[in-house]
């Protein structure tokens, strides 16, 4: 069988390396989608979809995986025509892992195969967690791969993180 993961990946972090792994220890590949791939440079999606692109390639090339598929997906303004968009874009695939509420009822309402992902450690391993770590400087460094974490150090990162959450009005 083949299966489908989509995230916002920002960044890619230690839950989506294993959740990956679990999927291909349960199907023959797995397409991974760039959810939001035309934002960045925003508190919630702060890395380009370039750059997530990166971190899942040499995170999975680091980890001598190589049965999947990376693919950007926008945004569409139309969740009827949503499935149709990321079929356009994806190599065939049955299976959907997903917790999010509406991306089950679309694809369910395809006649997909819809499955509930589980989640490891989520305590730490959680993007809007490490996003909020990073900016105020607490130790993140542990709960994403080597490999992103040389990217975002690379990139400077964790500094244009602070910079967005900076505001432009005076202090009062
Ligand atoms: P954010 O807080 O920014 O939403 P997130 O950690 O939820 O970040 P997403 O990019 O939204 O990450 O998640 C993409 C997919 O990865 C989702 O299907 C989600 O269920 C799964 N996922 C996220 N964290 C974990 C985890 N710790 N273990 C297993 N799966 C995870
Ligand atoms: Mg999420």
């Amino acid at each position: 069988m083949r299966a489908f993961i989509i995230g916002r990946f920002q960044p890619f972090h230690k839950g989506h390396v294993e959740i990956i792994k679990k999927i291909l220890s349960e199907n023959e590949y797995v397409v991974i989608g760039i959810g939001s791939a035309q934002l960045s440079h925003t508190l919630m999606n702060p890395f380009t979809a370039g750059e997530r692109y990166l971190m899942i390639l040499n995170t999975l090339e680091q980890s001598e995986i190589s049965n999947y598929y990376i693919v950007p997906i926008e945004d569409v303004n139309s969740n009827p025509m949503w499935v149709a968009h990321v079929e356009s874009l994806t190599p065939p695939f049955r299976r959907v892992y997903t917790n999010n509420p509406l991306v089950k009822r679309l694809f369910y309402e395809k006649n997909y195969e819809v499955l509930s992902s589980p989640m490891f450690n989520r305590n730490e391993w959680t993007g809007t967690k490490i996003r909020n770590k990073m900016i105020n400087n607490q130790n993140w460094e542990d709960t994403v791969p080597e490999t992103v974490y040389n990217i975002i150090r690379d990139l400077d990162g964790v500094n244009r993180l602070r910079d967005l959450s900076k505001t432009d009005e005076d202090p009062i």
